[in-house]
């Protein structure tokens, strides 16, 4: 009988791994606008529509798909060369909201080497050391490559909790924050869908989302950003949020980015950027 296969995990809070902004879903963002300066991430992946030779066909390749399809707002079949054959793949457009990296190396929210904002910590967060977008297939590979990091002190000693149990995480808190986030993005699908809409639509140029195009020239730089406002505007425009709620989250975007441009320990690229959103909300405050 083949030895089981467990993985070992609990955090001992050392604050390591809060090394980076947070990315949340778009309805997270709301709840979170005191906190964290937001900044629309629009992130376009390809993915074979079967797995290409040599890649793991073993279910983790289709959980990825499924996944992708899960968190997309738009999953649109195309064509791309492989060994010299146009074969079909599906393009997935993925909407979420960034954090804005104002301190330098670590999260705005950790304070004396914890959350400051523990209890109302991003899924993304109740997730570690996995990733919500990352499958069970890849969870013991993950967690290793996790708890590896340099600097980071998780416990994977033999006393603490299991995670991962047979290729099934077991741990509570975790798979249930990793199922929220599902629900999360499934939730906010008509929301995603309804940006998606807007993107290369020549009548929406002035909410200023980067085209399709855009998007693949910056492929091997990762994903673009821009500021909420057109999301928030596109909610507004759908009845998901009122004009007055909309407003408001400019307000109190505004009330931080005027406290990250006085404080924040950023570089000067960060900082012309949150500069340039005080400006744009400024405006969108004032034009109601
Ligand atoms: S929100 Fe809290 S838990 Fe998440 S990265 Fe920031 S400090 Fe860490
Ligand atoms: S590095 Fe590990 S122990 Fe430290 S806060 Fe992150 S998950 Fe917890």
């Amino acid at each position: 009988m083949a030895a089981p296969d467990i993985h070992r995990f609990a955090c001992t809070r050392c604050g390591a791994c809060c090394n980076r902004a947070p990315e949340v879903a778009l309805s997270e963002a709301a709840a979170l606008a005191d906190h964290f300066v937001f900044r629309l991430m629009v992130s376009l992946y390809w993915l074979p529509d079967r797995p290409v030779p040599g890649q793991n066909a073993d279910g983790g390749f289709y959980e990825r798909k499924r996944l992708l399809a899960d968190f997309a707002a738009r999953a649109s079949p195309t064509k791309a060369f492989r060994d010299g054959k146009r074969v079909p793949y599906t393009k997935y457009l993925v909407f979420s909201a960034l954090a804005a990296d104002t301190r330098a190396g670590h999260c705005v929210a950790l304070m004396d080497g914890g959350c400051a904002i523990y209890p109302q910590r991003p899924l993304a967060c109740r997730t570690v050391p996995l990733h919500y977008s990352r499958g069970d297939h890849s969870a013991a590979s993950d967690l290793a490559a996790f708890v590896a990091s340099p600097g980071y002190r998780c416990d994977t000693s033999d006393t603490a909790p299991v995670l991962i149990d047979n290729g099934r995480i077991v741990d509570e808190p975790v798979a249930t924050a990793r199922h929220q986030a599902r629900q999360v993005a499934l939730n906010d699908r008509r929301w995603s869908t309804a940006i998606a809409r807007q993107v290369g639509n020549p009548a929406a140029a002035d909410l200023a989302l980067p085209t399709i195009a855009e998007l693949q020239a910056s492929a091997g730089a990762g994903a673009m950003t821009t500021t909420m406002a057109p999301a928030w505007r596109v909610a507004v425009d759908i009845g998901l949020m009122t004009p007055g709620d909309y407003q408001a989250l400019l307000a109190r975007q505004l009330a931080l980015l005027g406290r990250e441009i006085a404080t924040a320990d950023c570089p000067p690229t960060t900082r012309e950027t949150l500069l340039a959103m005080h400006t744009e909300y400024q405006r969108l405050r004032e034009n109601r």
